[in-house]
């Protein structure tokens, strides 16, 4: 475990967390889980050298906003935790943050059908809408084994270079956002791409590919919705983790200083959530 101190948690950290957290949630939802492995990152706005990643050892079900780990981009532990992180999370995760400063987050996955498309050597073909999203827009990064040595950092940035989705061959999907909403959304779309690819493919019977100028018209055409369409995409997916959800709305409603003032007296169960919040939003809370 690296070097660990006290940090104050800032709103935006906390934002960051919940969103963080509930996109976790989400994968092991949607059964994009692999035992304990694989990582989602996210930047912490205004601590742009820090980011958080999942403590080694949960499931994505367990991961909460106060349980993600803080690191720095040498992998030092800032936040109390009592687990560790995974090392392969920090090589992949660590080079591309301090590479990318556009990049505020990261999805690194090894669905089934992201390990499969990834063995494959034409990669991802543009056979559907959601493939045709990615048209041209794919980085490939050669399979080297397990992601723990530091020196496949240099050929992992250079292989995405200004790209926002990698395959990772022979492993798994990799895509990137400004935030964590753009990151999952994009995930969404490229695993579902796969997905249709595995199950037209295993017909066994011809298939039909779009033009170069119609696949590039899909970009162009999704490019303009942009990271506007992944926000909208991204509270209704939120609505899918009831709990969190509810815990996060309310977080983004209540301001610490306005606690103490609510006109409204609350019933027992809203008195437990304000509770809760009220220690989560606390500034001076330890981490
Ligand atoms: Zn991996």
């Amino acid at each position: 475990m690296g070097q660990v101190s006290k940090s104050y948690i800032t709103e935006e950290e906390w934002q960051t967390r919940c969103d963080l957290a509930t996109a976790y949630n989400l994968a092991s939802l949607f059964q994009w889980t692999d035992l304990i492995y694989t990582h989602i990152s996210a930047r912490i706005p205004g601590q742009e050298n820090r980011f958080l990643i999942n403590p080694f050892g949960l499931h994505f079900h367990e991961v909460t906003p106060e349980n993600l780990v803080k690191i720095n981009l040498e992998g030092e532990i800032l936040s109390k935790s009592d687990y560790g992180i995974n090392p392969a999370g920090l090589v992949i995760h660590s080079a591309i943050h301090s590479a990318r400063p556009d990049v505020g987050a990261i999805v690194h996955l090894h669905t089934i059908n992201g390990m499969a498309v990834s063995a494959l050597q034409d990669g991802l073909l543009p056979i559907s809408q959601a493939a045709c999203h990615f048209y041209g827009k794919i980085a490939y990064h050669d399979y080297e084994g397990i992601a723990v040595h530091k020196d496949e950092k240099q050929r992992l940035i250079k292989d995405l270079g200004s790209k926002n989705v990698m395959i990772l061959r022979n492993h798994g999907f990799l895509t990137a956002g400004s935030n964590v909403a753009e990151a999952f959304t994009k995930m969404y779309t490229l695993e579902k791409a796969a997905q249709v690819q595995i199950t037209s493919l295993s017909m066994g019977l011809p298939i039909v590919i779009p033009s170069e100028a119609i696949c590039e018209k899909v970009v162009e055409d999704t490019g303009k919705r942009g990271i506007k369409n992944a926000e909208i995409e991204w509270q209704a997916l939120k609505r899918l983790i009831p709990s969190k959800q509810e815990s996060i709305s309310l977080q983004a409603k209540l301001k610490p200083a306005s606690l103490t003032h609510l006109t409204k007296k609350p019933s027992l169960m809203q008195s437990q959530k304000v509770d809760q919040n009220q220690r989560r939003t606390a500034n001076d809370r330890p981490l």
